[in-house]
């Protein structure tokens, strides 16, 4: 059975660029929250460059709106933020009250600050790194953290006949093995997450691509098809609606 775990890296793309369709690469998506927007683009930066999904918050609030809809793999918080600290985003985080409860936290800290370090801990953050730190030390932390991370037993999503192990990249459809790529799998944990509400295609290139897809692009509807395709190859019901004009929804019971 063919799923997709290999290889680590995706091909970089141009900003703005369409995203290459057939990969079976798992995206993995990570949240940069920096309030300084020169260092939150030159980590994004960098960060796509090793093959991440990046997506950037400004300040705490806009932080916990993202992660609220955004199931992230890593967050690299900043401490010191606007409107809403890292070290109160952390504690949301790990109160369940986002939808990366899973999620890990490399909280990011000035260099004299151990008690904020030590509070950072205690809520929940997997690992620290002080500023100014090297950008090769940030991505070695971000490796082992994703590491750490896939040793882990994730979370098993159920929706009508719909099985999906976010930890093992596995989905399967009234027991029936579903070869999905990487951004079906991603694609499918959305609908799966928000199942029986309507979700507009641009709900889907918000959450499930990166923020800088071209919003003309037609890869929502392509994808939606070919996974479409695959729930139903063993002759199954369709699951996943089309409402023109305003989007796409998952049954939550099985039709
Ligand atoms: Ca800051």
């Amino acid at each position: 059975m063919e799923h997709c775990t290999t290889p680590t890296r995706v091909k970089p793309r141009p900003h703005g660029g369409i995203a290459t369709e057939v990969t079976t690469v798992k995206a993995v998506r990570v949240l940069v929250v920096e309030d300084e927007t020169d260092l939150a683009d030159a980590v994004a930066t960098g960060l796509r460059r090793e093959g991440y999904a990046v997506d950037i918050a400004n300040d705490g609030e806009d932080a916990l709106d993202k992660l609220a809809y955004t199931e992230y793999d890593l967050v690299c918080l900043d401490l010191t933020l606007p409107k809403v600290d890292g070290i109160e985003v952390c504690r949301q985080i790990r109160n369940g009250d986002t939808a990366s409860t899973g999620t890990r936290v490399l909280m990011l800290t000035a260099r004299d600050a151990v008690g904020d370090r030590v509070s950072g801990l205690d809520q929940g953050a997997d690992d620290y790194l002080v500023k100014p730190y090297a950008f090769a030390e940030l991505t070695a932390r971000v490796r082992t953290l994703l590491r750490r991370d896939a040793g882990r037993s994730g979370a098993i999503l159920h929706v009508g006949d719909l099985e999906l192990d976010t930890a093992r990249l596995l989905a399967t459809r009234g027991g029936r093995d579903l070869e999905l790529t990487a951004k079906e799998f991603a694609l499918l944990r959305y609908f799966m997450t928000h199942a029986g509400e309507v979700l507009s295609t641009e709900d889907l290139l918000e959450h499930v691509w990166d923020q800088f897809t071209d919003p003309f692009t037609n890869t929502v509807r392509v994808t939606v098809g070919t996974l479409r395709r695959k729930l139903s190859a063993g002759g199954e019901p369709p699951v996943i609606e089309t409402l023109i004009g305003s989007g796409y929804r998952l049954h939550d019971q099985p039709t």
